[in-house]
């Protein structure tokens, strides 16, 4: 099918070719590459990007704490972190921290539909491993419908889009709606003040096309991982099997 995000994809990267090299966002050296989108190989190379041998919670993905690792574990133990506990989600993961390449990267992304294939490269990693590996149908986290319209597009779409060139998962689309338009997030919420207000926000309206799918749910950050709980559970309570998170990049911290 060929779909609108496609051909923007196609009209932005014919106007990318016009103008490399470009800066790269990060540092102002130029990108060689197209491959690397907004930043340069070496930003790349001086960005944290979790490998499958990372020791991470099991649930919720943060990497684990030195301290954790020095206490010792029993061979295949989980690392849990507990503050993820109550979260609906059954595991999130990101490509990485929320830093240099990754972090232009995101804030490029809500600029221009656009997904460099590096990053794309990075989730298609991620789906090769437990526990995304178990996935069986992609849902994009929705914005809501008025800013969407300001902004044209919505990133966690272009995301889901682009990962699906590469797997053989389709995305649902219109599966997951926000109901109700969340300011930003006002620094000094706490994460139970962020759970209380994105509680309500999302409605599953299609259950027939969810029901009994391991859901891998797209989104450009996680950061509480608030909003992709709250997608969560109105995606379980529809029908899911289960609700596994995929981002771009997530803070060292929840
Ligand atoms: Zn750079
Ligand atoms: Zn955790």
């Amino acid at each position: 099918m060929f779909s609108l995000t496609n051909t923007t994809n196609l009209i932005y990267d014919a106007t990318l070719a016009l103008v490399y090299p470009q800066e790269c966002a990060v540092c102002g050296a130029s990108v060689e590459s197209r491959f690397d989108g907004v930043a340069c190989a070496r930003c790349w190379q001086a960005t944290r990007v979790f490998s499958n041998a990372d020791p991470l919670c099991w649930k919720c993905g943060v990497p684990a704490p030195v301290k954790v690792l020095s206490e010792g574990r029993h061979p295949g133990e989980q690392i849990r972190c507990r503050r993820c506990d109550e979260a609906s989600f059954t595991a999130a993961r990101a490509c990485g921290l929320y830093e240099g390449a990754l972090r232009a990267s995101v804030i490029a992304l809500k600029r221009g539909p656009h997904v460099p294939k590096n990053l794309a490269l990075l989730m298609w990693e991620l789906c090769q491993h437990e526990p995304l590996k178990r996935a069986t149908l992609i849902v994009a986290v929705p914005l809501h419908p008025e800013r969407e319209k300001q902004r044209g597009f919505n990133q966690a779409a272009v995301l889901a889009e682009a990962l699906s060139t590469l797997v053989p998962l389709s995305v649902a689309e219109g599966v997951l709606v926000r109901t109700r338009h969340t300011g930003r997030h006002r620094a000094g919420m706490d994460a139970q003040a962020r759970r209380e207000s994105v509680e309500d926000v999302f409605a599953a309206t299609r259950p027939r096309i969810i029901a009994g799918e391991s859901i891998l749910l797209i989104d450009d950050v996680f950061t509480t991982g608030a909003t992709a709980s709250a997608c969560a559970l109105a995606l379980t309570c529809a029908g899911a099997k289960e609700v596994l998170v995929m981002t771009v990049a997530r803070p060292l911290h929840s």
